[in-house]
């Protein structure tokens, strides 16, 4: 007999709890384990057959281990002017606070800024986010939020955005290409690791020069990485047919420059023109669906199924904190399904003639069908999923572990993933822990390095700065109903 073949084998964390794997067959195993050893997974399965002793194990009955989530859109710099959005019109805030504040953030500044929304985003269990970062006045503002990235411990997929057409982009933000490719290439030797990658991009099709815009997606086919853009944008709608002379489409015109293809990505994707969708999913392009911005801002026509149904690899992202509020992406799991809900029944109103609505067909989707969105979706919508978005042996051991025995609003389990999206997600004590690559960033709902009072203190401290230094003060409380008194 071989002594050695009965030994137990050896990895360093063992999760134990019911596994959501988000693997390709959607197991769940109510009562299952999840091995790591370094920073990957090395083996998932019940616990009944466990033969594997850890230096720590974690969880046990009535906890929840389960893929940690992928947020697909954010502007994470914007941290130092979340939810000022309101009571303003979209351009009032674009030129008049958003690329000004942002704008005035040097390296030091966009850590501060950027560091509350990616602790909001990690502390419940968010492990990959991706970013747009578009202010380059000071050229290393994005090295900053890199900087906050890398200090949360989390992945992060950067596209720095070269930004120059006069009519969308004040004078200071622009840049020509050659300096905007220059600049990406110097973020990605600097700051490119096993968590970090670096893409370059634009806003949308409104804000470069088409000419410019072509060679920028053609650089991210050279170097083989993601092409993210916002289309159709506020401006495509607004100025396509007047400053471009294009009529159609902004994913029309896309297709017409031969730059729609399995590498773009594009955050929003809604009101598109009849056949736009179709033209996404030959393509084998990626959507970033917002539907918690969405929906703030009154899109009445939310409409995902379009793409879901004809296979476009589909995320849910938040966008930047001036809209997106409290950044947490277990609101944008919920919006994406009322937002399709009355989305579907508003396109039913207006299309059948005396309709009501009634309130007893079978709604679409469900929490299941949110949470494979927001883990394994995002990770293919990031063409990251060889890696992450799910608890399968190989891949890298981004988890989340959740102690459901407190949680009132989880109960009861027989309900758990509805409850889960419906709600919310987790409290924050029973975020037991945040794993990104084997290593454990948050521990008992607290980042296991930051100093979150520290932290909002310094975000707070810089936003009354630039409130003064871009003489952006009557933006605050703007046509607020409330009569405020000093101090
Ligand atoms: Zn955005």
């Amino acid at each position: 007999m071989n002594a050695t073949s009965d030994a137990p084998k050896r990895c360093d964390t063992l999760l134990r709890g019911i596994v959501a794997t988000m693997d390709p067959q959607r197991r769940v195993l109510l009562d299952g384990y999840v091995a790591v050893a370094g920073s990957r997974i090395v083996e998932v399965g019940r616990w009944r057959d466990c033969a594997w002793q850890a230096g720590e194990t974690l969880g046990g009955p009535g906890h929840l281990v389960m893929p940690g989530l992928v947020n697909v859109h954010a502007h994470l710099v914007q941290g130092c002017i979340r939810g000022m959005a309101e009571g303003t019109t979209f351009e009032e805030r674009l030129f008049g606070f958003y690329y000004p504040m942002t704008g005035a953030c040097d390296e030091q500044r966009s850590y501060d800024s950027a560091m509350p929304p990616l602790l909001d985003l990690v502390r419940k269990g968010v492990t990959t986010t991706a970013d747009d970062h578009f202010t380059h006045v000071h050229k290393r503002s994005i090295d900053g939020v890199l900087r906050a990235v890398r200090d949360t411990g989390m992945r992060c997929r950067m596209a720095r955005l070269t930004i120059n057409d006069p009519n969308a982009v004040p004078e200071p933000f622009r840049e020509e290409l050659d300096q905007g490719l220059r600049e990406t290439e110097r973020v990605m030797q600097e700051w490119e690791d096993e968590r970090i990658s670096v893409t370059a991009s634009t806003i949308g099709i409104t804000y470069c020069e088409p000419e410019q815009l072509k060679a920028l997606w053609q650089w991210t086919v050279e170097h083989d990485r993601q092409f993210d853009i916002h289309a159709p944008a506020i401006f495509d709608q607004k100025y396509l047919a007047a400053r471009r002379g294009w009529t159609g489409g902004s994913f029309e015109w896309l297709a017409e420059m031969g730059i729609l293809s399995p590498n773009v990505i594009s955050a929003h994707a809604q009101n598109i023109r009849p056949g736009e969708a179709a033209l996404i999913a030959q393509a084998g392009a990626r959507i970033a669906l917002v539907p918690d911005m969405e929906q703030v801002l009154g899109l009445v026509n939310f409409d995902s199924r379009q793409y879901l149904e004809n296979g476009v690899p589909c995320g849910l992202g938040l966008d930047g904190p001036v809209v997106a509020y409290g950044h947490d992406l277990w609101a944008s799991l919920r919006s994406f399904l009322t937002s399709q809900r009355l989305g579907d029944q508003h396109r039913r109103l207006k299309a059948e003639a005396g309709a009501k609505w009634t309130g007893d067909e079978m709604l679409f989707g469900s929490g299941e069908y949110a949470l494979e969105l927001a883990t394994i979706g995002g990770a293919k919508a990031l063409m990251m999923d060889d890696r992450i978005g799910s608890l399968e042996a190989g891949k890298q051991a981004d988890i989340l572990l959740v102690d459901l025995r407190g949680e009132t609003q989880l109960s009861p389990p027989a309900a758990l993933f509805a409850n889960l999206v419906y709600g919310n997600g987790p409290s924050h004590d029973a975020v037991r822990r945040v794993l990104v690559g084997g290593r454990t960033v948050v521990r008992d709902g607290e980042h296991v390095a930051i100093d979150r009072r520290e932290a909002v203190r310094r975000s707070d401290a810089l936003h009354e700065t630039l409130l003064d230094e871009v003489d952006a003060r009557r933006f605050v409380r703007m046509r607020s109903r409330f009569s405020w008194v000093d101090a």
